[in-house]
């Protein structure tokens, strides 16, 4: 396999009993980090999530072990106990354990959580960090997230807190003047809202983005008011991130990706 070992820097060599906490970025493959090959060309083994282009997994080495343990909202999904359980007993084996997520591991992931699981267990660690949904994938839909003049700050928001729910300091997030929400296809109606109890207008732009940066991604632009409805109407499935502010208003000159359009390059 050329390419990786002709680099004028040295990747870090993925030692045996360690586990890399590795992002695979929003959705098109192309966006994965060289450590993140690197780690997947040399894994013994690759534990991965369920928001994934299964293409990625070709790029492991063809004697190295697959197990998908996805986290799924709403169907049946192990325990994130069990997840770190299992990285911890693959590494004690003296395996190369690759944990790949979607997106980035520290961005509404649980890489935290499993990278705090593997420190008190002594397991050694990387985090190989990846280009999140609520950035990458945004720009491929148009979005920025932050713009000259538009925004000097924005926040990202779960939409499946500690209670499964929207978070309870919503109304203080609310005061960023823009917002990406995680997880918030469920919760649209009471988003919108709590942030209009907050004091943001109904009218504000907003817009939903579902599997941005695959070749089904799709872009709803809409108004705070009108999310839940828009969601319904043009029957938006997750994975999708929602938008308020007014980075919104630029995607009409910055919506520059059109998946068909790649000649099956991301299809
Ligand atoms: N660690 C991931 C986020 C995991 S939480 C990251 O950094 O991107 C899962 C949520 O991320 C989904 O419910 C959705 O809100 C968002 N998401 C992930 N991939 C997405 C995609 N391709 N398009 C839209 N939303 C996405």
């Amino acid at each position: 396999m050329p390419g990786l070992d002709d680099l004028p820097f040295a990747l870090p060599a993925f030692e045996p009993g360690s586990v890399w906490l590795t992002g695979a970025g929003p959705g098109d493959p192309g966006l994965l980090t060289l450590t993140a090959l690197h780690g997947l060309r040399h894994a013994d083994i690759v534990i991965h999530d369920a928001l994934l282009d299964p293409r990625l997994l070709g790029l492991v080495r063809s004697d190295a072990a697959i197990e998908a343990w996805g986290k799924r909202g709403g169907r049946a999904s192990p325990h994130q106990s069990e997840i770190t359980a299992r990285l911890i007993e693959l590494a004690r084996q003296g395996r190369r354990v690759l944990r790949l997520k979607g997106g980035d591991p520290f961005v509404f992931g649980r890489g935290a959580e499993e990278a705090l699981a593997l420190a008190a267990a002594r397991v050694p660690f990387r985090i190989v960090p990846g280009i999140t949904a609520g950035i990458g994938g945004l720009a491929y839909a148009g979005l920025p997230v932050t713009a000259g003049e538009a925004n000097s700050a924005f926040a990202f928001v779960t939409g499946h807190g500690p209670d499964g729910g929207l978070p309870d300091d919503l109304d203080r997030v609310a005061l960023a003047p823009v917002l990406v929400v995680f997880m918030g296809l469920a919760h649209l109606a009471e988003f919108s809202r709590r942030l209009v109890a907050a004091g943001r207008s109904p009218d504000e732009a907003a817009a939903l983005v579902a599997s941005a940066a695959t070749p089904r991604q799709r872009v709803v632009e809409t108004r705070l008011a009108d999310l839940a409805e828009s969601a319904a109407a043009h029957a938006l499935e997750p994975p999708a991130l929602v938008v308020v502010g007014p980075v919104v208003a630029l995607r009409q000159r910055l919506d520059w990706w059109h998946p068909q359009a790649e000649g099956g390059l991301n299809a």
